[in-house]
């Protein structure tokens, strides 16, 4: 047994419950109730998760954005981005709380002395890990997938649909005020906002485009061939 899991695909609907499952426990406990705009440090207290903000000096692999102390129950993250713009903060601690929910065997964090580090453009020790390599299609591998899920999950704990729902009503998602002003009251970055709105298919905004169109690219794309 490892402390990290072996490598496992998790479908998007399975990361997205695995988040709800979370927010609904926090939900029926006392003092543990999910505001917004969200403060994912809530989620690290009652998964029982310390997290501390301290200067992680680059490896020889590169920059380290933060690291998972298993054995510790321990989420380190470095404070250097911290100048990063808002929502970024929260989005890194939820992201880091992604890998251990999903990718931290937990029950060996309690008995093994051992570090994973999780760089951002290097990924350390996880390179190192003996599972088979994966390939899931252009420019994809084990390590991107581990990162995608942890982002995934991310955007699911900090943007649950339900709540999305509630912030669109009466609002034209097509304008930045808009979406702005949402995200300040979600507490999270406009890249994340905009990349979950598209996902869900409400928004799409074109690579390299400021322009915002209403629906998914893929129903436009529709559209165009057979209209
Ligand atoms: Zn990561």
């Amino acid at each position: 047994m490892s402390i990290l899991k072996p490598y496992s695909f998790y479908r998007k609907e399975s990361i997205e419950h695995r988040a709800n499952d979370i927010l609904r426990q926090m939900h029926k406990t006392a003092n543990f109730a999910p505001k917004w705009p969200f403060d994912a440090s809530l989620v690290a207290d009652f998964l029982d998760l310390g997290v501390v903000w301290d200067y992680i000096p680059p490896d020889e692999e590169g920059a380290i954005a933060a690291r998972i102390l298993p054995t510790e129950r321990l989420i380190e993250i470095n404070e250097e981005i911290l100048d990063k713009p808002q929502g970024f903060q929260e989005s890194t601690l939820a992201h880091e709380i992604g890998h251990w929910v999903l990718h931290i065997n937990q029950d060996e964090a309690d008995g093994v002395v051992q570090q994973l580090e999780l760089d951002l453009g290097n990924y350390g020790k996880l390179r190192e890990s003996e599972e088979p390599f994966v390939c899931r299609g252009a420019g994809s591998s084990k390590i991107d997938s581990i990162e995608w899920q942890a982002q995934y999950f991310a955007g699911c704990l900090l943007m649950p649909k339900s709540i999305l729902e509630e912030k669109r009503q009466g609002r034209d998602l097509t304008k930045w005020s808009n979406l702005y002003k949402m995200k300040d009251e979600l507490g999270v970055s406009i890249s994340n906002l905009t990349y979950r709105l598209q996902e869900f298919g409400w928004i799409s905004i074109p690579k390299g485009s400021r322009t915002i169109y209403r629906g998914s690219a893929e129903v436009k794309g529709q559209t165009q061939l057979f209209g």
